[in-house]
């Protein structure tokens, strides 16, 4: 008899996934982990209740994180992932040969092995690419300490509860900016603004301190339920939205991104205009 997984993000409101099978259940030091093989969504990772990535639905997340950013960078080679232990975001950024490092820090262990093991489909084992550099601690501290100054840096966070909570902070953001390159770009993970309005309004909120130029532009994850998701931008010398696309020649294979789906994730309603 199939049984239902429950997550409730959101006070009011449960999302039901049928499973088909329980591969992992377990606790690490710092989170529940859950990889079920659903008939909806394919195999799913939960973290602490929470849906992170489906093999369903994860490229509209993944690709959005990463090819609108590169595209207008000038031959980035240094990346920071910020949590992202499930690998998608890895496995886009290694579509571009010019990348040199890609250093990922994820507070857990147990996230990376299993991805590595259970979601070959969406990390296609970029998680064990010899330009891959994984850290094993809080990204907060990471970025407080590194000396690495990075192109790109993609915050890959959860939602602002449990382990990720240090990842929203003002001095999360100011340790960003120390971090990045003139020429850089951060994009953040930003919540569903119908359902997590005050998340995104916070995050602009410290980026419009902080960084010289930043926005917000939008994707669809279905699995992230409640409309669409957004994802903003920072940089203090790049436009995203105005920039032109410097490595539209490097031909990549992606399920979601293409250039008009980029001009259509900055469109934004009215009611986050004054966000
Ligand atoms: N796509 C998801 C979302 O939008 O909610 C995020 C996916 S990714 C799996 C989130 C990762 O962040 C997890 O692997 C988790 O272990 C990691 N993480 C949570 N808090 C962290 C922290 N403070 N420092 C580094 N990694 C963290």
């Amino acid at each position: 008899m199939n049984t239902i997984f429950k997550e409730v993000l959101h006070k009011g409101l449960t999302q039901e996934v049928t499973i088909n099978k329980v591969l992992i259940d377990k606790k690490s030091k710092h989170q529940r982990i859950q990889i079920l093989d659903t008939p909806v969504y394919g195999r799913i990772l939960v973290l602490d209740g929470i849906i992170q990535i489906t093999e369903k639905d994860e490229a509209a997340y993944s690709e959005m994180l990463v090819h609108p950013a590169i595209q207008v960078l000038k031959n980035p080679q240094n990346i920071l992932i910020i949590g992202g232990g499930d690998g998608a975001v890895a496995e886009e950024i290694l579509k571009y040969n010019f990348v040199k490092k890609i250093d990922l820090v994820d507070i857990d262990k147990e996230v990376v092995k299993l991805s590595s093991k259970y979601f070959k489909k969406i990390n296609k084992n970029a998680l064990n690419n010899k330009k891959v550099n994984i850290f094993f601690q809080d990204a907060f501290d990471f970025i407080a300490t590194t000396k690495n100054k990075y192109d790109l840096i993609i915050a890959d966070r959860p939602d602002p509860i449990g382990a990720g909570i240090s990842l929203f902070k003002e001095k999360f953001y100011k340790n960003v900016n120390n971090i990045l390159i003139d020429e850089g770009m951060a994009i953040f993970q930003s919540g569903v603004p119908f359902l997590q309005k005050s998340e995104t309004k916070e995050v602009l909120k410290h980026v419009n301190k902080i960084f010289k130029k930043n926005g917000v532009f939008f994707t669809v994850v279905p699995s992230y339920i409640g409309g669409f998701m957004a994802l903003v931008w920072s940089s203090n010398k790049v436009d995203l939205k105005k920039n032109k696309l410097i490595n539209r020649k490097v031909k990549i294979k992606t399920f979601y991104y293409n250039e008009e789906i980029r001009k259509g994730a900055f469109y934004c309603p009215n009611f986050l205009k004054f966000v």
